[in-house]
């Protein structure tokens, strides 16, 4: 058996990774390969400041008598020969299950920046064959395939013809809705209830059609490719096994000197100020760790009515968060890029109210600063300190995980609704640090 590893031939989304996997499987098995099993998708740190949303690489096995190196050479040279913004790793690597070297790198390249010296420094044992950027994802993705026990999703791809590539996306949005109806929750993230949108097609220009995730992989080989209605021929149809959905980008840490830049963690913090409202819909509101080390908590307008949580948030509120540090600048302190959030304890929240004329059963009102209350239509008084202390109930519940919509969602991100229904394991937020 040969495995195979490979990454960065891609655009921005990683749809052209899981592409140039696929051509790969089909030349090989034009050749007379066979491929063994599922290939695996396998997600990486998705806070790369050289990338974007993407950010994906593939392992695949192989088996049979064939020049696996000249058919890599030959896809390769055809599908990013004249990209120059790529860099592709590819590794080949004989044996029944990758070196447990890659399962290391795997560990660190799905939180941390990793480069690929450090790598091939660490990993010997596989033969590489493209030594860019890209080997990184490349070995991770051996690594993932060889970890026992890891949590995965599985995601059916479906790809365009070449002819149709750039031009919009011709899958029927009421078969998409159908799917879901029939297949959710065992398939996720299908649509956006909220904001009636259909989420499996990508905004990129990338060879894929579509793409559906599921916790189970035969409802995407028997059911999704007959449900899912297209107005464009399907040139391939593939289900990969993946690290998507599973938090597994997320590092429970004591305190925020424990993280990394560019890491996605997950920490208690308590609210430091008020939250405001910045430019563009975003929110930003002041922490500080149980160290005292300060960070902002920012949540985005696309991840609303994540914006409106943190938006709540009060003074001394106590709260567990899960995403990504952003290193500090001259004008911000750190920021972590809010994932999720779970409140812990929330502070009383008081309102002081103006007191009720006992004639009129009116409001009263303010008689200026310090001066009392009088009633506008019997000119009754009363003293400052007939004002009424309410606690306000909170928006906010305790214990209760808030997330990023479907819309939003980060490739790796787990949704806690398939937590909720025992599908995916309880995710790090849950467990806390
Ligand atoms: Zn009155």
């Amino acid at each position: 058996m040969l495995w195979i590893g490979l990454d960065d031939t891609d655009a921005p989304d990683g749809g052209c990774t899981t592409y140039t996997a696929v051509r790969l499987m089909r030349e090989l098995e034009r050749a007379g390969a066979e491929c063994v099993g599922r290939p695996f998708l396998v997600r990486l740190n998705p806070n790369v400041p050289f990338k974007t949303r993407g950010n994906a690489a593939v392992a695949l096995r192989v088996e049979g008598e064939v020049d696996v190196r000249e058919v890599v050479e030959r896809v390769l040279d055809e599908l990013t020969g004249d990209h120059p913004e790529t860099r592709p790793g590819v590794v080949l690597y004989p044996g029944r299950r990758p070196p447990r070297t890659c399962e290391v790198v795997y560990k660190e390249a799905v939180r941390r920046i990793v480069g690929p010296s450090e790598v091939l420094e660490r990993v010997d044992e596989v033969e590489v064959l493209r030594s860019g950027r890209g080997v990184v994802g490349a070995i991770a993705a051996l690594g993932f395939a060889r970890l026992r026990g890891r949590e995965v999703t599985y995601e059916g791809i479906a790809y365009r013809e070449e002819r149709f590539w750039g031009r919009e996306r011709r899958v029927v949005e009421d078969s998409v809705w159908r799917m879901d109806e029939r297949t959710f929750p065992i398939t996720f993230d299908n649509v956006d209830r909220l904001h009636g949108e259909v989420l499996i097609t990508p905004n990129t220009p990338c060879p894929v059609l579509y793409g559906v995730r599921a916790v189970e992989a035969w409802v995407l080989e028997e059911l999704v490719p007959e449900l899912v209605e297209t107005r464009e021929p399907v040139a391939d149809y593939v289900v990969f096994e993946t690290n998507q959905g599973t938090d597994a980008h997320l590092r429970p840490v004591g305190d925020l000197s424990e993280a990394s830049d560019y890491e996605s963690v997950v920490v208690e913090v308590r609210v430091e100020g008020e939250p405001r409202r910045i430019r563009g819909g975003h929110v930003v509101v002041p922490c500080e760790d149980e160290d005292g080390n300060r960070v902002d908590l920012a949540a985005f307008a696309p991840a609303r009515p994540l914006t409106e949580v943190v938006e709540a948030l009060r003074p001394g509120d106590v709260i567990r968060v899960a995403g990504a540090v952003r290193p500090e600048t001259p004008k911000h302190p750190r920021t972590i890029n809010v994932e999720k959030l779970l409140p812990l304890e929330l502070a009383r929240e008081e309102r002081e109210i103006r007191p009720i004329c006992g004639r009129c059963e009116r409001r009263m009102s303010s008689a200026g600063r310090g001066k009392g209350f009088k009633c506008r239509r019997c000119g009754d008084w009363a003293p400052e300190d007939a004002k009424v202390r309410m606690e306000v109930p909170r928006e906010l519940v305790e214990g209760r995980v808030y997330e990023a919509p479907p819309a939003a969602r980060r490739h790796l991100s787990k949704p806690e609704y398939l937590v909720d229904l025992g599908l995916l394991e309880p995710s790090p937020i849950r467990e806390g640090g």
